[in-house]
């Protein structure tokens, strides 16, 4: 095990599915991870589990080597102000606020040199199947931004990019499992509302469907554009529904939805 101590200011959904990962794998012991929250529910609950727990924010900082920002974005601020004094450049800042930078975070801390590593994880962290972008930046040492890879790796797969492509990023992670669901349950209405198929009965066949899907997208040397070609047997069923989904401007659906997701990271910034 290791001997690092782990700090989470904000002990919500995201930062419960990285300490849960990171006590599973033994990562460090139970006792080098603490929690400091403005509900003391929630603080009991990480106590019982046997994390150290803290209702001041500075002092979750003096315990912490790697401190987590695990609140939401709008109370970055607030938690940075109480923070400032406590932070010194030894320690590393690993933010998961979504569209919060790290230059951001060096600013209002009034540190230019502190390592802080933005990451932009998924809730499918939960179930440990979280997609991870962990971004890489000039400051951060290798070491750090290997053993913050180590936590995310706990419940999730993780890729390291360039920190200024974060905000890009969330489409296709912190958002995405959203936009799935959205597509689902759009899917799931129409074959119920107009075609008489049991919601629940399309639901496991959908999900069922996206399993094999993204296996076989994951699989060794697949390319999606003959995958699609595959399913689409010329005058079929398929290549009707997807000239159907072009007539009425998906494509462009898309695109506008990523376009408002990115912008909004970048005005929460
Ligand atoms: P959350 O469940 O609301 O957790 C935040 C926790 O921090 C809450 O328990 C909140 O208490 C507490 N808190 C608020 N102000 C505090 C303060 N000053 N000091 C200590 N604790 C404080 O949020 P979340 O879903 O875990 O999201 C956390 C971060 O992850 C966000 O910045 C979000 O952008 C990012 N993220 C989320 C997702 C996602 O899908 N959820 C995906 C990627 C990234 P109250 O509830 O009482 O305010």
């Amino acid at each position: 095990m290791n001997t690092e101590t782990i700090g989470f200011i904000g002990a919500g959904n995201m930062a419960e599915a990285i300490i849960k990962g990171i006590d599973g794998s033994g990562l460090v012991p139970a006792a080098n991870i603490g929690v400091c929250d403005i509900s003391s529910q929630r603080l009991e609950h990480f106590a019982a589990l046997g994390h150290q727990t803290f209702s001041d924010a500075g002092d979750c900082a003096k315990f912490a080597q790697y401190l987590f920002l695990s609140v939401k974005p709008q109370q970055i601020d607030d938690v940075l102000d109480a923070l400032s004094s406590q932070i010194h450049d030894d320690m590393v800042v690993v933010s998961i606020a979504a569209g919060i930078t790290a230059p951001y975070i060096r600013q209002r801390l009034g540190r230019p040199q502190l390592q802080v590593v933005p990451v932009m994880p998924n809730t499918p962290l939960l179930i440990g199947e979280g997609a991870v972008a962990v971004g890489r930046g000039p400051q951060t040492a290798p070491q750090a931004l290997q053993f913050v890879g180590d936590i995310f790796a706990a419940s999730g797969k993780v890729w390291y990019i360039d920190e200024d492509k974060l905000n890009e990023i969330i489409p296709a992670n912190g958002s995405s499992p959203a936009f799935i669901y959205f597509y689902t349950k759009l899917f799931c209405d129409c074959l119920h509302q107009q075609y008489g198929i049991d919601r629940e009965m399309a639901k496991e066949m959908f999900c069922q469907t996206l399993i094999g899907s993204a296996k076989m997208m994951l699989a060794p040397g697949a390319d999606i554009d003959d995958l699609i070609a595959k399913v689409c047997s010329k005058g079929g069923t398929t290549i009707a529904g997807i000239d159907g989904f072009v007539e009425k401007g998906m494509p462009q659906a898309v695109e506008h939805g990523i376009k408002a997701c990115v912008d909004r990271a970048y005005e929460l910034g």
